[in-house]
């Protein structure tokens, strides 16, 4: 079912305080949109990036997701998505803020993990929110905080001003070009681009609410890990027969399977095991009761986790998410849309704008559902599926671009995004200084600056 409005379009009036205009107006403000800011006024944009939060990150802070999921191939070998992904990890590495994917091994600093979960980069949050924020002060982003984007105006299939819930009332921001990096497609709905919700019949993936643990002991974790690698126990590596166990006694009443934890640089954890099913992330409603759930759910995480699991006996909740981690809500109809076959087969465009090799995995109750692959080659992005289909100004990267479900569960972690951040803030600036909008744009000249700027794309 494809939708091309949203919500309740009930009209309400109201005055604009304050009023700004620039090239380029980035929305959002995770992985996505920081490419996307980061990049376009690198390329000469006036460049404002508005974000709902007092900081960047999006998911990978506000969510306390970690670590960035893989960025290389799957033998963790070569690094893929390099460009300003490569240059931000380098630099946060320098500080001591995190570790490079190609030198992330099984058993150390990223232990406990999945079958194809190579190249992980383990990360520090602050570290990150300060790193990004440099590198949008130095390429000369005007970052606004505390910015809701509520509403645009379209005319002649074009937005013509965002506007935006403040302390202060309503602010107006124009530009020449607007990126989407809401996740969620908040801008795309109210332009009116059309969209698919979720499956495409109201079902889409669980959410969870992470959690942070401190007083972990990684030395007795990382020994039962290496035990059972050698001992070809999957269930006793990932405590699943202790976790059904546990169900039955009714001390997990969650639908894992698995324990989920990731050494952070600082010797705490972070925790992706609680989850709730069938919550619409676009409701206010649904996600307060389900962080609310996942908040009881942490409890019980973290009894089970010290009872069960070797090295956590004493282990305390340090922190849970300020936002509950949504996967899946909007995805625009693109000019085009990537499809699974295309992802399975490692299909060539003429306008290729990164490439990954992310498994494609759909949380599903209970358990994730592997989409398998034909091929191990890496697999590539348009640049016309950052481009909604009927509004002529706006790009849109991250989450809600245009891709069949399954490809989405893959190229939705963190560092694919940064990369369609980075495709879409430069194509956003090359537009603007071509005098052309973005789907003039001769994709040839996009591929070789992306190219130039350290974009690996392979022939
Ligand atoms: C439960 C869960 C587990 C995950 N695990 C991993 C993992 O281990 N590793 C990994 O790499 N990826 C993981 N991911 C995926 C990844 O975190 C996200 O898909 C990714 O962050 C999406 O990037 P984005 O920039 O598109 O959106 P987001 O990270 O969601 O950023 C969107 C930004 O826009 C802002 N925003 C939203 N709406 C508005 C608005 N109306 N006005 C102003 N600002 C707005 C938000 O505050 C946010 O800063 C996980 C996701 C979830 C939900």
């Amino acid at each position: 079912m494809v939708f091309n409005s949203c919500g309740n379009q009930n009209e309400v009036k109201f005055k604009v305080t304050r009023s700004f205009d620039c090239d380029v107006l980035v929305i959002g403000g995770g992985p996505a949109g920081i490419g996307s800011a980061v990049c376009a006024a690198r390329h000469g944009a006036k460049t404002i990036l508005a974000e709902r939060e007092g900081y960047l990150g999006g998911m990978a802070t506000n969510g306390l997701v970690a670590p960035f999921m893989s960025s290389t191939t799957p033998d963790g070998q070569t690094l893929l998505i390099r460009g300003m992904y490569e240059e931000l990890v380098n630099r946060m590495v320098e500080q001591g803020g995190a570790i490079h994917p190609l030198k992330a091994e099984i058993g150390s600093f990223s232990a406990y993990r999945d079958k194809g979960h190579h190249g992980l980069t383990t990360f520090d949050f602050e570290c990150l929110k300060r790193t990004t924020e440099q590198m949008c002060k130095e390429a000369g982003v005007e970052l606004l905080y505390h910015l809701l984007f509520v509403k645009a105006d379209t005319k002649d299939n074009k937005i013509t001003a965002a506007y935006f819930a403040t302390k202060d009332g309503i602010w107006k921001i124009t530009a020449k070009n607007y990126i989407d990096c809401t996740g969620d497609g908040d801008l795309a709905a109210q332009a009116g681009a059309p969209f698919i919700y979720g499956d495409g019949e109201g079902g889409v993936q669980a959410t969870s609410l992470f959690i942070v643990l401190r007083n972990i002991d990684w030395k007795a974790m990382d020994a039962h890990d290496a035990a059972c690698r050698k001992a070809g126990d999957f269930e006793g590596q990932f405590y699943m027969r202790e976790i059904l166990a546990a169900r039955e006694k009714g001390e997990f009443p969650m639908w894992r399977q698995k324990i989920a934890l990731f050494q952070n640089m600082d010797g705490t954890a972070t925790v992706n095991m609680t989850q709730t099913d069938e919550v619409d992330g676009l409701d206010p409603k649904q996600v307060t009761e389900a962080e609310i759930t996942g908040r009881e759910q942490a409890d019980y995480v973290v009894k089970f986790l010290r009872k069960y699991v070797k090295g956590c006996e004493n282990c305390e909740l340090a922190q849970s998410a300020e936002n509950l981690g949504v996967r899946e809500t909007r995805r625009i109809i693109g000019e085009y849309t990537v499809t699974t076959e295309d992802a399975k087969n490692s299909v060539k465009y003429p306008d290729p704008v990164f490439c990954c090799a992310n498994h494609m995995d759909i949380h599903r109750k209970g358990y994730v559902e592997y989409v398998a692959r034909n091929t191990n080659d890496p697999y590539y992005f348009p640049y016309r599926a950052l481009l909604p289909q009927k509004v002529d100004n706006l790009l849109c990267a991250g989450r809600c671009a245009a891709a069949e479900r399954p490809v989405m569960a893959a190229v939705r972690v963190i560092p694919p995004c940064f990369a369609m951040g980075q495709a879409a803030g430069t194509a956003a600036a090359l537009s603007v200084a071509a005098g052309v909008g973005p789907k003039q744009l001769d994709p040839s000249v996009l591929v070789s600056t992306l190219k130039e700027d350290g974009v690996y794309l392979p022939e």
